[in-house]
């Protein structure tokens, strides 16, 4: 008994930096605010963590948009083409999926656009948009480094290796960020959805922002949307004091060390790595597998983030299951252990589901603050697997999100093929604008 309260000890002791207390949220959520700021601001924004970038985006929609339009989605694990059609009845879509290679995705840029012939365009890395279509690409996230893209713009780019290949009908008309597609594509069903949400491989948040706070572009009316490109919050050394030890050796293993921190806390690719160092260390400290080595662990990505899901998933008798994932690792794992797995993956998707809503906590603060409402209704369109799949993500981070923002009303709406429906809705509101 001595022995296991002795690692019961050990096991909080690890764990403890990983469980944030409500002031530590809202401390987060106070230097996304600031962050905010000065990405907003002319002066300021070069050197801000989270970009604000202007989506050139400036109504949602209004339910009277028609048309046929050809959407192209590049920015996951799959690249698509999509053909959407809106009409008075609602919305039809027909699309191909193509999985991205990693030889195309870390390749030459030339090489990659050509994968991606035909049409309209939604681009999910942060691009530095001086126009509906004219975008230049900041930099690559979530594991792509296709080469000659960054700097360059990925709208013209697409339509040279258009040319090249002769398809001469081609015609982009946006290229749209998956956060804003998702906040057009449920804003089409809701006009109070105003915020775009990902929570997938990576992560990221939109919303419409007062044309006057922006600092980055001319003119003073209306609003405009905003793609935050929040994955970066912190990659000024502003969440240090969060980030674990655990954290900080997922960090280095990834082609893009010190950047994107806060989505390297928060989003699917990167969950079952934090898992899995945690893992590892507690083997190295006896405290799993009755101290018998384990080298299945030392595997990146062995332990994927859909685990967590499964795990969360099982109570009692169906920690059985756990087993069984357990065993297809190779890793034969005790009951005592099961439960103590259990217990590791809560503790990291509840603080990336906390992380998220103190986020979103800044966001929604903000828009009530310029809207001079004491409370404010508004609703969120979400994408992502992560946010979809997981057992417990969405319940834990709008739970958080009433906390720390009690004054807004938020309503969650799932976004059904958000970067493609999205896309061709930017197109339709900008025909329809004329
Ligand atoms: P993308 O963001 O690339 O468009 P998705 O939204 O499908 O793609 O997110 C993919 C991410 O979701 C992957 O990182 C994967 O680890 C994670 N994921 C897949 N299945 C699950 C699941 N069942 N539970 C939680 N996360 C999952």
């Amino acid at each position: 008994a001595l022995r296991l309260a002795a690692q019961r000890q050990e096991v909080n002791e690890l764990l403890a930096p990983l469980r944030l207390t409500l002031p530590d949220l809202e401390k987060v959520q106070a230097l996304m605010r600031q962050e905010m700021e000065r990405g907003l601001g002319k002066a300021t924004h070069a050197n801000a963590s989270v970009r604000m970038l202007p989506s050139y985006v400036c109504n949602t929609p209004d339910g009277t948009e028609r048309g046929d339009f050809l959407a192209l989605d590049l920015g996951g694990t799959n690249f698509r083409v999509l053909l959407v059609r809106v009409t008075e009845e609602g919305i039809s879509m027909a699309s191909e999926i193509y999985v991205i290679p990693p030889p195309i995705m870390q390749g030459t840029g030339e090489n990659m656009m050509l994968q991606m012939l035909p049409l309209g365009f939604t681009f999910s890395f942060p691009c530095q948009q001086v126009g509906l279509d004219k975008a230049l690409l900041l930099t690559w996230t979530k594991g792509f480094s296709a080469s000659d893209c960054v700097g360059k713009d990925v709208v013209l780019l697409l339509r040279q290796a258009a040319e090249r290949k002769q398809h001469t009908a081609l015609k982009v008309v946006a290229l749209v960020n998956d956060t804003v597609g998702t906040m057009m594509s449920c804003g089409y069903d809701d006009p109070k959805c105003e915020i775009g949400l990902i929570v997938g491989t990576g992560t990221n948040a939109c919303y419409m922002e007062e044309m006057k706070n922006v600092g980055t572009v001319e003119g003073d009316q209306g609003r405009m949307c905003i793609n935050m490109e929040w994955g970066a919050f912190g990659d000024n050394g502003c969440l240090d004091h969060i980030f674990t030890q655990f954290d900080k050796l997922v960090d280095e293993s990834t082609i893009n060390p010190g950047k994107q921190r806060f989505e390297k806390l928060v989003s699917g690719m990167y969950l079952g790595e934090i898992v899995r160092q945690i893992l590892l260390e507690m083997t190295q400290r006896q405290l799993l597998f009755q101290g018998r080595h384990c080298t299945t662990l030392q595997t990146k990505n062995i332990f994927q983030t859909k685990f967590l899901s499964t795990i969360e998933l099982s109570n009692g008798l169906a920690l059985r299951q756990i087993r069984a994932i357990l065993q297809e690792l190779e890793l034969d794992a005790s009951f005592e252990d099961s439960v103590l797995m259990r217990e590791v993956c809560q503790a990291v998707s509840l603080r990336a589901a906390q992380l998220c809503a103190a986020g979103l906590a800044a966001v929604v603060e903000k828009m009530r603050e310029n809207r001079g409402l004491d409370t404010m209704s508004v609703s969120v369109g979400v994408d992502g697997t992560l946010y979809k799949l997981h057992p417990c993500f969405s319940q834990n981070l709008q739970k958080t999100l009433k906390e720390l923002a009690p004054n807004c009303n938020v309503t969650f709406l799932l976004s059904e093929d958000g970067s493609g429906k999205g896309a061709a809705l930017v197109a339709a509101v900008a025909t329809r604008a004329g």
